[in-house]
Protein backbone atom coordinates (compact mmCIF):
# COMPACT_ATOMS: atom_id res chain seq x y z
CA UNK A 1 0.00 0.00 0.00
CA UNK A 2 1.00 3.73 -0.46
CA UNK A 3 1.09 6.16 2.39
CA UNK A 4 -1.56 7.89 0.93
CA UNK A 5 -3.18 4.22 1.00
CA UNK A 6 -2.40 3.51 4.41
CA UNK A 7 -3.34 7.18 5.61
CA UNK A 8 -7.05 6.85 4.09
CA UNK A 9 -7.59 3.26 5.45
CA UNK A 10 -6.68 4.93 9.41
CA UNK A 11 -8.92 7.57 8.86
CA UNK A 12 -12.01 5.48 7.82
CA UNK A 13 -10.87 3.52 10.94
CA UNK A 14 -11.48 6.46 12.83
CA UNK A 15 -14.62 7.59 11.06
CA UNK A 16 -16.49 4.37 11.53
CA UNK A 17 -15.22 4.34 14.55
CA UNK A 18 -16.67 7.63 16.05
CA UNK A 19 -19.84 6.99 14.33
CA UNK A 20 -20.24 3.96 16.46
CA UNK A 21 -19.24 5.84 19.43
CA UNK A 22 -21.13 9.10 18.88
CA UNK A 23 -24.36 6.21 18.32
CA UNK A 24 -23.49 4.80 21.51
CA UNK A 25 -23.25 8.37 23.46
CA UNK A 26 -26.52 9.82 21.68
CA UNK A 27 -28.74 6.58 21.46
CA UNK A 28 -26.94 4.56 24.78
CA UNK A 29 -28.20 2.04 25.87
CA UNK A 30 -28.17 0.61 22.25
CA UNK A 31 -27.45 -3.01 20.91
CA UNK A 32 -24.83 -3.72 18.48
CA UNK A 33 -27.78 -5.18 16.09
CA UNK A 34 -29.51 -1.68 16.32
CA UNK A 35 -26.14 0.64 15.68
CA UNK A 36 -25.07 -1.51 12.52
CA UNK A 37 -28.63 -0.55 11.17
CA UNK A 38 -28.42 3.33 12.12
CA UNK A 39 -24.45 3.48 11.24
CA UNK A 40 -24.69 1.46 7.83
CA UNK A 41 -21.64 -0.68 8.99
CA UNK A 42 -21.30 -4.31 8.35
CA UNK A 43 -22.62 -5.91 11.91
CA UNK A 44 -19.19 -7.87 11.62
CA UNK A 45 -16.95 -3.94 11.94
CA UNK A 46 -19.77 -3.08 14.25
CA UNK A 47 -18.59 -5.95 16.41
CA UNK A 48 -14.81 -5.14 15.83
CA UNK A 49 -15.60 -1.38 16.73
CA UNK A 50 -17.35 -2.49 19.62
CA UNK A 51 -14.76 -5.08 20.86
CA UNK A 52 -11.79 -2.18 20.75
CA UNK A 53 -13.96 0.06 22.42
CA UNK A 54 -14.61 -2.35 25.50
CA UNK A 55 -10.81 -3.12 25.40
CA UNK A 56 -10.25 0.53 26.45
CA UNK A 57 -12.91 1.08 28.75
CA UNK A 58 -14.70 3.54 26.83
CA UNK A 59 -17.99 1.50 26.86
CA UNK A 60 -19.60 -1.11 28.84
CA UNK A 61 -22.26 -3.81 28.31
CA UNK A 62 -25.08 -3.72 30.39
CA UNK A 63 -27.76 -6.48 30.26
CA UNK A 64 -30.91 -6.64 30.47
CA UNK A 65 -34.18 -8.58 29.92
CA UNK A 66 -35.24 -8.80 26.36
CA UNK A 67 -38.85 -7.47 25.82
CA UNK A 68 -39.81 -11.10 24.04
CA UNK A 69 -38.67 -12.70 27.08
CA UNK A 70 -36.49 -15.20 26.76
CA UNK A 71 -32.55 -14.62 26.18
CA UNK A 72 -31.05 -11.50 28.13
CA UNK A 73 -30.60 -8.96 25.72
CA UNK A 74 -27.08 -6.82 25.82
CA UNK A 75 -27.01 -3.37 25.00
CA UNK A 76 -23.80 -0.56 25.26
CA UNK A 77 -23.46 2.42 27.03
CA UNK A 78 -20.34 5.16 27.39
CA UNK A 79 -18.27 5.40 29.99
CA UNK A 80 -17.23 8.63 30.90
CA UNK A 81 -15.73 8.69 34.77
CA UNK A 82 -12.64 7.01 34.51
CA UNK A 83 -11.31 9.65 31.26
CA UNK A 84 -9.53 12.69 32.50
CA UNK A 85 -8.62 16.44 31.38
CA UNK A 86 -7.20 19.64 32.09
CA UNK A 87 -8.90 22.66 30.48
CA UNK A 88 -6.98 25.62 30.99
CA UNK A 89 -8.38 29.12 30.28
CA UNK A 90 -5.58 31.76 29.32
CA UNK A 91 -7.18 34.70 30.40
CA UNK A 92 -5.79 38.36 30.28
CA UNK A 93 -3.25 37.94 32.58
CA UNK A 94 -4.79 34.99 34.74
CA UNK A 95 -4.49 31.53 34.41
CA UNK A 96 -7.37 29.09 35.45
CA UNK A 97 -6.54 25.41 35.24
CA UNK A 98 -9.32 22.30 36.37
CA UNK A 99 -9.45 19.11 36.03
CA UNK A 100 -12.48 17.33 35.44
CA UNK A 101 -12.99 13.45 33.96
CA UNK A 102 -15.41 13.32 30.86
CA UNK A 103 -18.66 13.00 32.66
CA UNK A 104 -18.01 16.94 34.02
CA UNK A 105 -17.19 15.68 37.16
CA UNK A 106 -14.33 18.71 38.82
CA UNK A 107 -11.31 17.09 41.01
CA UNK A 108 -9.28 20.32 40.95
CA UNK A 109 -8.78 23.70 40.50
CA UNK A 110 -6.08 26.77 40.65
CA UNK A 111 -6.04 30.31 39.40
CA UNK A 112 -2.92 32.33 39.60
CA UNK A 113 -2.19 35.79 38.13
CA UNK A 114 -0.39 35.55 34.52
CA UNK A 115 1.46 38.33 33.61
CA UNK A 116 2.50 39.63 30.19
CA UNK A 117 5.93 38.55 29.68
CA UNK A 118 7.93 37.55 26.22
CA UNK A 119 7.08 34.66 23.72
CA UNK A 120 9.47 31.85 25.01
CA UNK A 121 8.86 32.85 29.02
CA UNK A 122 5.51 32.53 28.04
CA UNK A 123 5.60 29.60 26.32
CA UNK A 124 7.82 27.57 29.12
CA UNK A 125 6.06 29.21 32.32
CA UNK A 126 2.33 27.88 30.60
CA UNK A 127 4.02 24.22 30.41
CA UNK A 128 5.69 24.33 33.88
CA UNK A 129 2.10 25.21 35.29
CA UNK A 130 -0.28 23.15 33.50
CA UNK A 131 2.56 20.10 33.98
CA UNK A 132 3.02 21.23 37.83
CA UNK A 133 -1.06 21.12 38.23
CA UNK A 134 -1.45 17.98 36.44
CA UNK A 135 1.44 16.37 39.05
CA UNK A 136 -0.39 18.10 41.54
CA UNK A 137 -3.72 16.63 41.24
CA UNK A 138 -3.67 14.10 38.48
CA UNK A 139 -2.14 11.16 40.58
CA UNK A 140 -3.49 7.70 38.98
CA UNK A 141 -6.41 9.25 37.20
CA UNK A 142 -6.09 8.85 33.14
CA UNK A 143 -5.60 12.48 31.72
CA UNK A 144 -6.32 12.04 28.03
CA UNK A 145 -6.09 15.84 26.88
CA UNK A 146 -5.02 19.15 27.53
CA UNK A 147 -7.53 21.99 26.50
CA UNK A 148 -6.94 25.76 26.60
CA UNK A 149 -9.23 28.20 26.13
CA UNK A 150 -8.55 31.77 25.75
CA UNK A 151 -10.29 35.51 24.61
CA UNK A 152 -9.25 36.54 21.21
CA UNK A 153 -9.02 34.36 17.91
CA UNK A 154 -8.33 30.71 17.70
CA UNK A 155 -7.62 28.42 14.14
CA UNK A 156 -8.59 25.47 16.14
CA UNK A 157 -8.47 23.53 13.16
CA UNK A 158 -4.67 23.58 13.17
CA UNK A 159 -3.92 24.52 17.03
CA UNK A 160 -2.90 27.71 16.03
CA UNK A 161 -3.25 31.13 17.94
CA UNK A 162 -4.25 34.14 15.86
CA UNK A 163 -4.89 36.68 18.02
CA UNK A 164 -4.60 36.98 21.64
CA UNK A 165 -5.40 40.71 23.62
CA UNK A 166 -2.98 39.92 26.16
CA UNK A 167 -0.13 37.79 25.32
CA UNK A 168 2.24 37.59 22.10
CA UNK A 169 0.79 34.64 20.67
CA UNK A 170 -0.06 35.43 17.18
CA UNK A 171 0.47 32.64 14.52
CA UNK A 172 1.84 30.37 17.62
CA UNK A 173 1.08 26.74 16.89
CA UNK A 174 0.56 26.48 20.68
CA UNK A 175 -1.67 23.01 20.26
CA UNK A 176 1.48 21.17 18.67
CA UNK A 177 4.22 22.84 20.82
CA UNK A 178 2.37 22.39 24.19
CA UNK A 179 1.49 18.57 22.92
CA UNK A 180 5.06 17.31 22.53
CA UNK A 181 5.87 19.22 25.77
CA UNK A 182 3.12 17.21 27.87
CA UNK A 183 3.06 14.47 25.89
CA UNK A 184 -1.16 14.66 25.38
CA UNK A 185 -2.87 15.83 22.85
CA UNK A 186 -3.91 19.76 23.09
CA UNK A 187 -7.22 21.37 21.81
CA UNK A 188 -7.63 24.90 22.00
CA UNK A 189 -10.59 27.44 21.31
CA UNK A 190 -11.85 30.53 21.79
CA UNK A 191 -13.63 30.53 25.52
CA UNK A 192 -16.58 31.99 24.01
CA UNK A 193 -17.58 29.52 21.52
CA UNK A 194 -15.99 26.90 23.25
CA UNK A 195 -18.80 28.12 26.31
CA UNK A 196 -21.28 27.63 23.53
CA UNK A 197 -20.33 24.38 22.58
CA UNK A 198 -21.07 23.31 26.60
CA UNK A 199 -23.89 24.23 26.79
CA UNK A 200 -24.84 22.28 23.95
CA UNK A 201 -23.34 19.39 25.00
CA UNK A 202 -24.42 19.62 29.09
CA UNK A 203 -26.04 22.94 29.94
CA UNK A 204 -29.36 25.25 28.54
CA UNK A 205 -28.79 24.47 24.87
CA UNK A 206 -28.58 20.29 25.73
CA UNK A 207 -32.33 19.50 23.67
CA UNK A 208 -31.37 21.31 20.71
CA UNK A 209 -29.37 21.36 17.47
CA UNK A 210 -29.25 24.77 17.09
CA UNK A 211 -28.53 27.94 19.28
CA UNK A 212 -26.66 30.91 19.54
CA UNK A 213 -24.89 31.92 22.83
CA UNK A 214 -23.65 35.37 23.55
CA UNK A 215 -21.32 36.64 26.43
CA UNK A 216 -21.08 40.17 27.48
CA UNK A 217 -18.04 40.64 29.63
CA UNK A 218 -14.39 42.14 28.74
CA UNK A 219 -15.54 42.69 25.59
CA UNK A 220 -18.84 41.04 23.46
CA UNK A 221 -18.71 37.59 21.68
CA UNK A 222 -20.97 34.53 19.99
CA UNK A 223 -20.80 31.25 19.87
CA UNK A 224 -23.30 29.81 17.41
CA UNK A 225 -24.13 26.46 16.87
CA UNK A 226 -25.78 24.75 13.93
CA UNK A 227 -26.37 21.57 13.42
CA UNK A 228 -24.17 20.32 16.89
CA UNK A 229 -21.57 22.10 15.64
CA UNK A 230 -19.60 25.09 16.19
CA UNK A 231 -20.12 27.24 12.87
CA UNK A 232 -16.44 28.62 11.98
CA UNK A 233 -15.14 29.34 8.79
CA UNK A 234 -12.17 27.55 7.33
CA UNK A 235 -11.59 26.03 10.73
CA UNK A 236 -11.23 29.37 12.48
CA UNK A 237 -13.15 31.39 14.96
CA UNK A 238 -16.15 33.72 13.65
CA UNK A 239 -19.26 35.32 15.56
CA UNK A 240 -17.70 38.46 16.41
CA UNK A 241 -21.11 39.94 17.38
CA UNK A 242 -18.92 42.80 19.64
CA UNK A 243 -17.74 44.84 16.66
CA UNK A 244 -21.26 44.91 14.50
CA UNK A 245 -21.09 48.61 14.08
CA UNK A 246 -23.74 50.43 15.39
CA UNK A 247 -22.96 53.86 15.86
CA UNK A 248 -21.40 56.09 13.74
CA UNK A 249 -20.70 58.69 16.05
CA UNK A 250 -19.41 56.31 18.74
CA UNK A 251 -16.01 55.69 20.48
CA UNK A 252 -12.80 54.11 18.99
CA UNK A 253 -13.17 50.19 19.98
CA UNK A 254 -10.05 48.16 20.72
CA UNK A 255 -9.92 46.76 16.67
CA UNK A 256 -9.85 50.73 15.36
CA UNK A 257 -13.50 51.06 14.33
CA UNK A 258 -15.04 53.31 16.18
CA UNK A 259 -18.67 53.07 17.60
CA UNK A 260 -18.74 49.18 18.07
CA UNK A 261 -21.69 47.32 20.03
CA UNK A 262 -18.79 46.48 22.54
CA UNK A 263 -17.84 49.74 23.32
CA UNK A 264 -21.54 50.68 24.21
CA UNK A 265 -22.47 47.10 26.34
CA UNK A 266 -19.08 45.37 27.39
CA UNK A 267 -18.98 45.96 31.05
CA UNK A 268 -16.17 47.98 30.91
CA UNK A 269 -17.97 50.61 28.63
CA UNK A 270 -20.67 50.06 31.08
CA UNK A 271 -19.05 51.82 34.64
CA UNK A 272 -17.72 54.29 32.51
CA UNK A 273 -21.00 55.29 31.59
CA UNK A 274 -22.06 55.39 34.72
CA UNK A 275 -18.69 57.04 35.88
CA UNK A 276 -19.36 59.73 33.47
CA UNK A 277 -23.10 60.53 34.33
CA UNK A 278 -22.18 60.38 37.90
CA UNK A 279 -18.98 62.99 37.15
CA UNK A 280 -21.75 65.01 35.40
CA UNK A 281 -23.86 65.17 38.73
CA UNK A 282 -26.58 63.10 37.91
CA UNK A 283 -28.41 61.61 41.48
CA UNK A 284 -27.68 58.19 41.98
CA UNK A 285 -27.27 55.57 44.70
CA UNK A 286 -23.94 54.85 42.97
CA UNK A 287 -22.62 57.90 43.91
CA UNK A 288 -19.56 57.44 46.24
CA UNK A 289 -19.82 53.70 45.56
CA UNK A 290 -16.63 51.47 44.01
CA UNK A 291 -18.26 50.46 40.74
CA UNK A 292 -18.70 47.01 39.22
CA UNK A 293 -21.19 45.25 37.70
CA UNK A 294 -22.27 43.59 40.50
CA UNK A 295 -23.20 46.93 42.33
CA UNK A 296 -24.80 48.60 38.91
CA UNK A 297 -27.04 45.84 38.18
CA UNK A 298 -28.30 45.59 42.16
CA UNK A 299 -28.57 49.53 42.35
CA UNK A 300 -30.71 49.25 38.83
CA UNK A 301 -32.54 46.40 40.50
CA UNK A 302 -33.26 48.37 43.20
CA UNK A 303 -35.24 50.84 41.19
CA UNK A 304 -31.94 53.43 40.33
CA UNK A 305 -32.42 55.82 37.70
CA UNK A 306 -29.25 55.66 36.40
CA UNK A 307 -28.26 52.30 36.94
CA UNK A 308 -31.60 51.78 34.93
CA UNK A 309 -30.98 54.07 31.93
CA UNK A 310 -27.63 52.85 31.31
CA UNK A 311 -28.70 48.94 31.63
CA UNK A 312 -32.31 49.43 29.44
CA UNK A 313 -30.05 51.24 26.79
CA UNK A 314 -27.43 48.32 26.89
CA UNK A 315 -30.10 46.19 26.81
CA UNK A 316 -31.53 47.45 23.09
CA UNK A 317 -28.02 47.69 21.74
CA UNK A 318 -27.93 44.36 22.75
CA UNK A 319 -30.80 43.23 21.73
CA UNK A 320 -30.90 44.96 17.87
CA UNK A 321 -27.21 43.05 17.85
CA UNK A 322 -29.38 39.67 18.55
CA UNK A 323 -32.05 40.38 16.17
CA UNK A 324 -29.93 40.45 13.11
CA UNK A 325 -28.00 37.06 14.60
CA UNK A 326 -31.40 35.61 14.59
CA UNK A 327 -32.24 37.03 11.38
CA UNK A 328 -28.66 35.49 9.87
CA UNK A 329 -28.78 31.99 11.50
CA UNK A 330 -32.81 31.35 12.77
CA UNK A 331 -31.55 29.22 15.89
CA UNK A 332 -33.69 27.26 18.25
CA UNK A 333 -32.51 28.86 21.23
CA UNK A 334 -30.53 32.42 22.62
CA UNK A 335 -28.23 32.17 25.68
CA UNK A 336 -27.10 34.99 27.22
CA UNK A 337 -23.83 34.80 29.53
CA UNK A 338 -22.29 37.81 31.89
CA UNK A 339 -22.79 39.98 34.86
CA UNK A 340 -25.65 41.51 33.15
CA UNK A 341 -27.80 38.41 33.79
CA UNK A 342 -27.89 39.68 37.36
CA UNK A 343 -30.22 42.18 36.02
CA UNK A 344 -32.15 40.27 34.20
CA UNK A 345 -35.69 41.42 35.09
CA UNK A 346 -34.78 44.69 33.13
CA UNK A 347 -32.32 43.25 30.97
CA UNK A 348 -34.02 40.33 29.38
CA UNK A 349 -37.61 41.82 28.47
CA UNK A 350 -36.15 44.52 26.27
CA UNK A 351 -33.28 42.45 24.64
CA UNK A 352 -36.97 39.77 23.74
CA UNK A 353 -38.80 42.91 22.35
CA UNK A 354 -36.00 43.87 19.98
CA UNK A 355 -35.50 40.50 18.81
CA UNK A 356 -39.35 40.12 18.58
CA UNK A 357 -40.04 43.35 16.72
CA UNK A 358 -36.94 43.60 14.65
CA UNK A 359 -35.96 39.50 13.14
CA UNK A 360 -38.28 37.47 11.16
CA UNK A 361 -41.55 36.35 13.22
CA UNK A 362 -40.99 32.54 12.02
CA UNK A 363 -37.22 32.96 13.11
CA UNK A 364 -37.38 34.01 16.66
CA UNK A 365 -40.67 31.62 17.09
CA UNK A 366 -41.55 33.52 19.87
CA UNK A 367 -38.69 32.26 22.43
CA UNK A 368 -37.17 34.32 24.98
CA UNK A 369 -34.30 34.79 25.75
CA UNK A 370 -32.37 32.62 28.44
CA UNK A 371 -29.78 32.69 30.92
CA UNK A 372 -26.77 30.40 29.99
CA UNK A 373 -25.89 27.41 32.45
CA UNK A 374 -22.50 27.76 32.88
CA UNK A 375 -21.97 31.59 34.29
CA UNK A 376 -19.39 31.32 36.79
CA UNK A 377 -17.24 27.91 35.65
CA UNK A 378 -14.78 29.35 33.42
CA UNK A 379 -12.89 26.53 32.26
CA UNK A 380 -15.78 24.32 30.88
CA UNK A 381 -15.54 25.43 27.42
CA UNK A 382 -11.99 23.23 27.71
CA UNK A 383 -14.26 19.98 28.31
CA UNK A 384 -16.57 21.11 25.42
CA UNK A 385 -13.19 20.69 22.80
CA UNK A 386 -11.99 17.35 24.65
CA UNK A 387 -15.24 15.63 24.05
CA UNK A 388 -16.04 17.19 20.66
CA UNK A 389 -12.39 15.69 19.72
CA UNK A 390 -13.93 12.46 21.03
CA UNK A 391 -17.09 12.73 19.12
CA UNK A 392 -15.24 13.20 15.91
CA UNK A 393 -12.40 10.63 16.16
CA UNK A 394 -9.67 12.09 16.60
CA UNK A 395 -9.08 11.77 20.30
CA UNK A 396 -11.00 8.35 20.10
CA UNK A 397 -8.42 7.22 17.95
CA UNK A 398 -5.44 7.95 20.40
CA UNK A 399 -7.20 6.41 22.44
CA UNK A 400 -8.18 3.39 21.04
CA UNK A 401 -4.68 3.04 20.04
CA UNK A 402 -3.48 3.61 23.64
CA UNK A 403 -1.08 6.08 22.43
CA UNK A 404 -0.41 9.28 24.20
ZN1 LIG B 1 -14.51 46.88 17.30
Amino acid sequence: MTRGQIANVDLVKQVNSAAVYRLIDHAGPISRVRIAELSHLAPASVTKITRALLEQGLIQELAHQASTGGRRAISLATVTQPFYLVSVKLGREELRLTLYNLAGQEFGRQILPFPRRELNNLLAALHHHIADFIAETGGERRIVAVAVIMPGLTDAQHGRVIYHPSYPLADVPLAGQLGSQLGLPVFIGNDTRAQALAEHYFGASKDCLDSVLVRVHHGVGAGIVTEGRIFKSQGRDVAEIGHIHVDPLGERCDCGNVGCLETMVADAALLRQARRMLDQGYCSTLAGRTLTMDVLCEAANKGDQLALAILRRAAERLGQALAIVVNLFNPQRVLLSGALCNAEDIVFPIINQAITHQSLPGFHQGQPIIRACFQHDQTIGGLALVKRALLEGELLQRILENKK
